[in-house]
């Protein structure tokens, strides 16, 4: 793992914008977890994840809640909708940020996977399971309508309010 590796302003949040983060650097260790306290933190087959100096990163709106899964280790999450956002080991100068919550996780490819005692027997089949296509296709697009119109997302990018005026 090379030091600081991903310079500039990484940033992103929690589902519904009320802990929103910003790191300054990452390191290059984006990375896949499966074993099983990971799989239960996150709810998923595996936690995406990667890591940075603990001081390049600034909580810019609230701040997660925790829960102390192991002696060791606490994982931080939105005590308001639940995403999970953080896996930080006690006396580390790091602090390990959720993939998937940041504003663009598409440039965060993993590199290596972990935990693989606890990986489902059927990971390397995912890519074959039948595409369904996007959200708003076939029966699903008056639903997916509706979400988009009401949805109580944060945007993908950091906001001066939220939630916007007349939402939330
Ligand atoms: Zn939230
Ligand atoms: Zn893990």
């Amino acid at each position: 793992m090379s030091e600081a590796a991903r310079e500039g302003a990484w940033t992103g949040g929690c589902q519904c914008g009320a802990v929103r983060f910003r790191a300054e650097r990452l390191h290059d260790n984006a990375h896949i977890c499966h074993c099983r306290m990971c799989q239960k933190a996150v709810g998923n087959f595996f936690a995406a994840l990667v890591g940075a100096p603990r001081d390049a990163v600034t909580w810019t709106r609230g701040r997660p809640a925790s829960f102390r899964s192991s002696g060791p280790v606490t994982r931080g999450f939105c005590a308001r909708c639940g995403t999970p956002l953080t896996y930080e080991r006690e006396g580390s100068a790091n602090v390990t940020l959720t993939i998937g919550a940041f504003d663009h996780p598409e440039r965060l490819k993993p590199v290596t996977q972990d935990g693989i005692e606890s990986r489902v027997p059927w990971f390397h089949d995912l890519v074959d399971v039948p595409d369904e296509g996007p959200t708003e296709s076939g029966d699903f697009i008056p639903l997916a309508a509706e979400i988009r119109r009401t949805s109580q997302q944060h945007p993908d990018n950091d906001t001066d309010r939220w939630p916007p005026e007349g939402k939330g």
